[in-house]
């Protein structure tokens, strides 16, 4: 393994450990425990185990550290730590580092479980959040102060893919000895680099682009050694939510082709969103990596290409956008993102349904709001099935 490795070779070799049979393809170690050689030796490793010592699946497992070093040095991250699903990671990085009367700061736009962790369960034990528009610069900094712990976003919002601006929010968040915690789900680890941005915490939901194929739940914590070891790996395998070594060896076969996917995907969404320019159904064509996007410019400084994820408001509202997702052969209506396949998702009826009309109304998100979430297709199929089904919206 080497530290000059581009993105691309770290994430088809990083990580990587053999067995003695020296099979080319990663083990899944489906294996809770590990015999010991001998009483002393068991003794010594809970003294202290070594980075290639396990003691217990919950703890640590060969396929799961495969994993964890394999993004970890594809992200430029010290170290990592593999979970359950994106929201054991989001919950566990937060959970970890936060303690009752501590203060946070995070951006309103955020994947509804994010909503619920920091606004239900957070204050529950006593931390004390403050939710702001992300995208306003004067909003983070009044509400970031001497003694704020924490500051949480996501670089890219969903459905409606405002960009926050990563390098400004950790200026003001350092300046107060804040720890900066980014989901950067939509922003991927292919197109972002969150840490060398300033970033202290970056959280993945594996289960979109890592996997990136359907199949299975996963999430990770990446930042500092000191953090991950000494703050999320304690909280996280005294809590339980551990990445399974299955899981594991799923994403790790994920990373080997996350790059070729998530560049074609990216490539089709900026073709889509091109194609879409002044049609006369839609009110409005939201994509990153597009210079309609208005925070085009900041976007492309803080990642390479636009991201998977283009939304569009059909003028006419609710009935349109149904009309428009019920004709269209390729795209598939589900809630998904970052998937080989075209998703297509109405935000208003189904992930943010619960979401109050003020809320709803404060973050955008429209009756005719459609969230299409760009697969590997061809994109000329995917382009013409899109433009049918507007037809007959
Ligand atoms: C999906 C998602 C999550 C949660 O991930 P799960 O793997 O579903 O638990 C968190 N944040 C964002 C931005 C997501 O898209």
């Amino acid at each position: 393994m080497s530290d000059t490795w581009k993105p691309r070779t770290a994430a088809v070799h990083g990580g990587t450990r053999r067995s003695q049979y020296g099979e080319l393809s990663e083990a899944i170690f489906l294996t809770q425990g590990f015999a010991y050689d001998s009483a002393e030796a068991a003794e010594a490793r809970f003294l202290q185990a070594g980075p290639d010592e396990f003691i217990y699946a919950r703890y640590g497992n060969p396929t799961v550290a495969m994993f964890e070093d394999r993004i970890a040095l594809l992200e430029g991250a010290e170290d990592g730590f593999a979970t359950a699903s994106g929201m054991a990671a989001v919950s566990g990085a937060l959970m970890a580092m936060l303690k009752a009367g501590d203060h946070v700061v995070a951006a309103r736009a955020l994947f509804g479980s994010c909503l619920y962790v920091l606004e239900e369960v957070l204050r529950r034990y006593g931390v004390e959040v403050d939710l702001i528009d992300g995208t306003d610069m004067d909003q983070w900094a009044s509400a970031i102060r001497p003694g704020t712990r924490a500051v949480f976003f996501e670089s890219i919002s969903n459905p409606t893919l405002e960009v926050i601006d990563i390098k400004g929010v950790c200026e003001l968040a350092h300046k107060v000895g804040a720890l900066v915690v980014v989901d950067n789900v939509f922003a991927t680890p292919v197109f972002s680099r969150a840490i060398a941005q300033g970033a202290d915490v970056v959280i993945y939901s594996a289960t979109k682009h890592i996997d990136g194929q359907g199949r299975a739940l996963g999430g990770v914590i990446l930042g500092r050694r000191d953090f991950i070891r000494k703050v999320v790996e304690p909280y996280m395998k005294h809590t339980g939510g551990a990445m399974s070594p299955f899981t594991a060896w799923v994403m790790l076969k994920g990373l080997e082709t996350m790059s070729l996917r998530v560049n074609a995907q990216a490539d089709t969404a900026l073709r889509l969103t091109e194609a879409l320019q002044g049609h006369g159904k839609l009110s409005r064509v939201i994509y990153p990596g597009h210079p309609s996007h208005p925070q085009h410019a900041l976007a492309a400084g803080q990642m390479d290409k636009g991201g998977t994820v283009v939304s569009i408001d059909l003028a006419e509202g609710q009935e349109a956008a149904f009309r428009f997702l019920n004709t269209l052969k390729i795209a598939k209506i589900s809630n998904n993102l970052g998937d080989a396949k075209s998703i297509v998702t109405h935000p208003a009826t189904t992930t943010h349904q619960r979401l109050p009309q003020d809320q709803k109304d404060l973050l955008g998100i429209t009756p005719g709001l459609v969230r299409i979430s760009v697969g590997i297709e061809d994109g000329g199929d995917l382009i013409a099935d899109i433009l049918q089904a507007l037809e007959t919206a």
